[in-house]
């Protein structure tokens, strides 16, 4: 029989390189421990999401910043502030930043795909996920898709953030063949301060990208496997500690995550200002 290939997202992959606990209360215990509240800035970012994807969703000649309170509006997600004084200034915050955003964009450019999901087989992978943007663009040698990846945390984000992201190499390599066109370049947005981080990669750098998920798989599947032979579930997945615990949704429930420092959960929206 040939081996069974691993089922997977970047945040599935990304889950167990942070930390194997997290991925076993997110995928392998049942039922899911507890979660603890919801984040602000996870509402945060989804509103600014849904509201660049709703305004690609207008017709050209009503892509303009004009649009984007009501689509703001219509979408904002409630979850995880203080009160409704920061949610108004966390609102207000991310209009403006959109609307710098939107003003930066021809709004004739038509995306290859927007919040769209791309999927690929390798050998041990099934692969999907669903991309923020892909670009149709004009590279030296024809077409080219291009990952684009939206940001909204504090701080800005730099090439090597783009370079060492295995979300936006498996992104692109997914992209390559669904659009069955060059994609190698992958850019991270980052919306508060109007930058973008971008990465050329090459076939070579997909490829080792590409490997070390599969490596992860194969990790991952074993430790599986031995679970539910009935080797014992924290050994398999052992905690890593760190400074993401205090963020981590599963704090209540994992012993490392009761040693880490509280944090509230609109904390992360705190230095917002009008
Ligand atoms: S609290 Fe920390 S150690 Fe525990 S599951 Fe979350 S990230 Fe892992």
């Amino acid at each position: 029989m040939p081996e069974r290939l691993f089922v997977c997202t970047p945040s599935k992959l990304g889950s167990y390189e942070d930390c194997p606990r997290r991925y076993r209360y997110s995928y392998v215990d049942r039922p899911t421990p507890p979660k603890g509240p919801p984040w602000a800035h996870n509402s945060l970012g989804a509103s600014v999401h849904t509201a660049l994807k709703n305004w690609y969703a207008l017709p050209v000649d009503r892509r303009e910043p004009e649009a984007l309170p009501s689509l703001l509006k219509a979408t904002w997600v409630r979850e995880g502030y203080r009160d409704v004084d920061q949610e108004r200034v966390t609102y207000r915050a991310a209009l403006r930043w959109l609307e710098t955003y939107v003003r930066g964009l021809d709004p004739h450019d038509e995306p290859l795909g927007v919040e769209r999901v791309v999927a690929t087989k390798t050998s041990v992978l099934a692969f999907n996920g669903r991309a923020d943007r892909i670009d149709a663009r004009q590279g030296p040698d024809g077409p080219e898709a291009v990952i684009v990846d939206y940001k909204t945390g504090r701080s800005g984000l730099d090439a090597d953030d783009a370079r060492g992201s295995r979300a936006l190499a498996l992104y692109a390599y997914a992209a390559g063949r669904v659009f069955r066109r060059p994609s190698y370049r992958v850019e991270l947005h980052h919306l508060p301060t109007g930058t973008v981080a971008a990465h050329e990669h090459t076939p070579e750098s997909l490829d080792r990208q590409v490997r070390r998920a599969e490596d992860m798989a194969r990790d991952i599947m074993a430790a599986e496997k031995a679970v539910a032979g009935g080797a014992d579930p924290d050994v398999e997945f052992p905690t890593s500690p760190g400074a993401l615990c205090s963020w981590c949704d599963f704090r209540k429930s994992c012993p490392a995550g009761q040693e880490a420092v509280t944090k509230d959960p609109w904390e992360a929206v705190n230095h917002l200002t009008v």
